[in-house]
């Protein structure tokens, strides 16, 4: 005999995670690609870099932090005195896993001059041994402002290829990671949608295929796209990141048309990330109620970790 779970209402859950939030003086962070319930029960949603800004000034003694496990860990780093607790510890970034250590130390030996510079998407061990670490919204900027000519970039080649593009007279040295949803969307699925949408602008994240973003009309991260995609004149445009950014999109300006990639509107490729959507109200709930699911990190990984990342924030300010 089949047993069926019962689903609380999200009503259920959001009353209760907002007592216990005020109870635990606990704050909530997600990220965009966060399910839209998730969202608006969050203190604050945003990307990468705003994350690791709210992480490290925020008063709160518990970081609910919704998302993949390396913005948990980088929380955790910028904040080591504070409990982070990780609704899902089994979320973890398919990118992120595809850097190792020893690959990245193996390239350092091969080219000692260079500085290693990471992707926030990399694991704490990975980053304890970067020189510095950049976001989507500060890759380039940070690159730039580097005084090394010879850059190891890791893991993204969507991101790296991007950085090489925009600054040509450095040499960018780049790991051969990817984010599966959005490298495998790739320019056949872009035409199919301009074919759709024949008077729509394309806004693509730079984790995308470089096939995809030299046909773009503007390339940027999360929070760039959402400027872009909410201020431009065009009243139709197609998104190519992980389609959690819409709720956000239709939050900000609700009087456009946002076309992403969905398995269901066309026949090409979702940009769908199954393990950001790995958070949800009931995993939320549970981790705060029981104070479970800590991340824990090694205290001279902490401190080795810490440098990269605080200089990226110096850097990008
Ligand atoms: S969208 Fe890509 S980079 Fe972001 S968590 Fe998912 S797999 Fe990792």
């Amino acid at each position: 005999m089949s047993t069926v779970a019962l689903e609380m209402p999200a009503e259920h859950y959001t009353e209760k995670i907002k007592e216990l939030k005020d109870q635990k003086n606990a704050v909530i962070l997600a990220h965009y690609y966060q399910r839209p319930e998730v969202q608006d029960l969050a203190d604050f949603v945003g990307d990468s870099l705003e994350l690791s800004r709210k992480a490290q000034e925020t008063n709160a003694d518990i970081i609910a932090f919704c998302g993949v496990r390396f913005m948990c860990e980088t929380a955790k780093i910028l904040n080591p005195t504070k409990r982070v607790l990780h609704p899902n510890p089994e979320s973890g970034c398919p990118m992120a896993d595809m850097a190792t250590v020893q690959g990245v130390l193996e390239l350092k030996q091969k080219y000692p001059e260079a500085a290693i510079v990471s992707y926030v998407n990399t694991s704490a061990e990975v980053k304890a041994i970067s020189d510095v670490c950049v976001t989507s919204a500060n890759a380039v900027k940070i690159v730039s402002k580097l005084p090394h000519k010879q850059i190891i970039f890791v893991p993204d080649m969507g991101l790296g290829n991007w950085v090489k593009k925009n600054i040509p007279d450095k040499e960018i040295i780049i790991w051969r990671g990817f984010c599966p949803p959005h490298y495998e969307f790739g320019l056949s699925d872009l035409k199919a949608l301009r074919e759709m949408h024949k008077n729509a602008v394309v806004a693509a994240h730079p984790e995308c295929n470089p096939k995809v973003l030299e046909h773009a009309d503007f390339v940027g991260s999360t929070s760039q796209i959402i400027n872009f995609a909410t201020t431009t004149d065009a009243k139709n445009i197609i998104v190519i990141t992980e389609v959690g950014l819409k709720h956000v999109l239709y939050k900000k300006n609700p009087n456009k048309n946002y076309i992403f990639p969905e398995a269901m509107n066309y026949c090409g490729s979702a940009v769908y990330c199954c393990t950001m959507k790995g958070v949800t109200l009931a995993n939320l709930y549970t981790t705060l109620k029981d104070e479970v699911n800590e991340v824990i990190l090694p205290l001279d990984i902490i401190q080795k970790a810490k440098k990269p990342i605080e200089y990226m924030l110096e850097l990008s300010k």
